[in-house]
């Protein structure tokens, strides 16, 4: 593993590689990378490894790519992918919003949710013949985006091309026409009838950087963690600023109740009612808040706070 800056390598932590680069290991030279040379031999990328680095360029890489291990990279261009594994993991790529083009190594099996989201200049995406799966808001945000797909794909979230605008999926190969229904499937749900998606419903996100308190951060309404306001996907979890509720009856993300509590995400909901995480702005705390709503008796339009009663 080497790391080249100013075309002077330096080898930085050989020794403790074997196969595996550690969890946010090279963060202390985030300032100063600008390409990436992930060697042979290594077979998984830590979580966040190389995330925010400014001036990161290229990057070649191998293995299964961990949690945010590139996120908020806004000058990466080039990735050059070989020898993948296993699955993408959440946000990998997410906030490159320089990267245009990328070919998905041979022996990746998932993407999992939000890996390239608010890549804004992605054009085209190749997708490996090992591919199987495609998740949640995966190409969350991009636009005139056109992915090619080899292999057959046997699991797509509904939410995976959830505001795209204008993208083309090709099916290349036979094996990636046996996966069609699979997809057509997921686009149905999601209202895009064809595989050329439109422009899908914005849903309203609300800045909630402490109820007030003026900061560079904000916080996830998934896993209440705070994050670098100029980014929408959530480096710990994968949460995409804006999603849609699990279910269209849940209150949205972002919602305020009681001038101090900012719902979250949905934990359970049951019979009786729902169960979201929030936080509480005043005491500065994750909590979980319930709300009555019991099945068949009430309602509510996706969006509104209100509830609706049958009688
Ligand atoms: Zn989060």
């Amino acid at each position: 593993m080497f790391i080249e800056r100013k075309k002077k390598y330096f080898f930085a932590n050989c020794k403790n590689i074997k196969s595996k680069i550690k969890n946010r290991i090279y963060q202390k030279y985030a300032s100063k990378v600008v390409n990436v040379v992930v060697e042979q031999g290594v077979t998984k990328i830590g979580n966040g490894a190389f995330a925010c680095m400014p001036k990161l360029k290229t990057a070649r890489i191998q293995g299964s790519i961990g949690t945010a291990a590139f996120w908020g990279c806004t000058n990466l261009e080039k990735v050059t992918y070989v020898n993948g594994k296993g699955t993408m993991e959440f946000a990998c790529f997410a906030e490159c919003k320089k990267l245009k083009n990328i070919v998905i190594a041979e022996g990746v099996s998932a993407m999992d949710k939000s890996c390239f989201a608010n890549c804004k200049k992605l054009k085209k995406v190749e997708l490996p013949t090992t591919l199987k799966s495609i998740g949640e808001i995966c190409f969350f945000g991009c636009s005139n985006v056109t992915v090619t797909i080899k292999g057959k794909i046997t699991k797509c979230d509904v939410y995976a091309f959830y505001k795209v605008r204008n993208c083309k999926i090709v099916l290349k190969t036979a094996a990636a026409k046996k996966g069609k229904k699979v997809l057509a499937k997921a686009l149905k749900k999601r209202k895009n009838k064809t595989v050329k998606i439109k422009k899908s419903k914005q849903h309203r996100p609300i800045s909630t950087n402490g109820a007030g308190r003026k900061a560079m951060k904000k916080r996830c309404f998934n896993c209440m963690k705070e994050y670098e306001e100029q980014y929408e996907v959530c480096p710990h979890c994968g949460y995409v600023d804006g999603s849609p509720p699990a279910e269209a009856y849940h209150l949205a993300p972002g919602e305020i109740l009681n001038h101090k509590y900012i719902v979250g995400t949905a934990i359970d909901s049951g019979g009786f009612g729902i169960i979201y995480r929030a936080w509480d702005a005043q005491m500065e705390q994750v909590v979980a808040i319930k709300e009555y709503f019991p099945n068949g008796v009430v309602s509510r339009v996706p969006g509104q706070n209100d509830v609706i009663v049958y009688s």
